[in-house]
């Protein structure tokens, strides 16, 4: 008896090491991947309402802004969703056709999007798609200026093809970061976005995902995040401390997306990758049913659809647990 609670204090200390190392069902990974991608779209919806604003403002005009009901500075139609979402679904729909990653493909779906006049661009995508219209060019060439978050924005159809795989991962998302952004802390968060994706649908606990936080930065310490100073802005530092603060200091998904978008700045983005990070944490059961429902409907089928064609195609597939 004594021998057995001693084991069982020793499991709740030290916590399989391994994100992969308990069997997940092919099915959960699958639910999962939905939640990634469906957080992605509703952290996006959620947070332009309040984007650019302040705190202060956010405060004075919502008290607490939980509702999807579009606005914000574009104006948008409840549910309606922006470059974060579009071009990720871009990203995912070049993937899926080719049956594999294919850059050019993905760069080609760029132009495409960009010449449907979006409701919003940031200027760094602008330069690298139009870069490529002019020249071909798939790499954009280091830039100080490029440590914006739009390249981060767009890894979770990038962590879903790679399920299984963290090697091609961190290569994927560095390439598709390239065709618009070439910053090491671009890179950085690109890479660490993709491993908190595949820890959490993989069943890791909180802890496993800090650690990886902590990996981040100790190679980067101006990621860090202890002392988080309200900072939200589209630098992707400012970004992830955002998304990292308010990830770990909530208990659910709802929790998560409410605290990171009442902090204004870029919150689009920022709720756009705590969704992709909480949603893969917290599954499709914790996304509350009205966020879903508001949700513009052609983009919840096709990101649900993306989702689940994405995690067929990925490695894990192949090997499920
Ligand atoms: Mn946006
Ligand atoms: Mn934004």
């Amino acid at each position: 008896m004594k021998q057995h609670a001693d084991k069982k204090l020793l499991l709740e200390q030290n916590p399989p090491s391994s994100p992969m190392s308990r069997p997940v069902p092919f099915d959960t990974v699958l639910a999962r991947a939905r939640a990634t991608y469906l957080g992605l779209a509703i952290g996006d919806a959620l947070g332009a309402t309040t984007e650019f604003m302040t705190p202060g403002e956010i405060k004075a005009q919502f008290k607490v802004h939980r509702k999807i009901i579009g606005g914000g500075w574009l104006y948008l139609k409840p549910g309606q969703v922006t470059d974060d979402t579009e071009m990720s679904i871009a990203l995912g729909r070049a993937v899926l056709s080719s049956g594999g990653w294919d850059l050019q493909g993905i760069a080609d779906n760029f132009v495409t999007w960009m010449r449907s006049k979006p409701v919003d661009i940031g200027s760094t995508c602008r330069r690298g798609i139009r870069d490529y219209m002019l020249k071909g060019q798939l790499e954009t060439p280091y830039n100080d200026w490029d440590a914006g978050n739009g390249a981060a924005m767009r890894m979770a159809p990038v962590a879903l093809l790679t399920l299984g795989d963290e090697e091609a991962m961190s290569r994927f998302a560095i390439s598709q970061a390239h065709l618009t952004h070439n910053h090491p802390l671009s890179d950085a968060a690109c890479i660490t976005i993709g491993r908190m994706i595949h820890q959490a649908i993989g069943s890791c606990d909180r802890f496993q995902l800090h650690a990886t936080t902590r990996e981040l930065v100790a190679e980067y310490k101006s990621f860090r995040f202890n002392k988080y100073q309200g900072n939200a802005s589209s630098y992707v530092v400012d970004t992830l401390q955002t998304v990292f603060h308010y990830f770990f200091t909530t208990a659910d998904f709802e929790e998560c997306l409410v605290a990171v978008v009442n902090q204004g700045g870029d919150a689009d983005t920022t709720g756009a990758i705590a969704g992709m990070i909480a949603g893969a944490f917290y599954g499709l059961d914790a996304i509350p049913l009205r966020w879903l429902k508001k949700l513009n409907r052609d983009v919840r089928i096709e990101v649900e659809q993306q989702a689940v064609d994405l995690a067929k195609l990925s490695p894990w597939s192949g090997d499920p647990a």
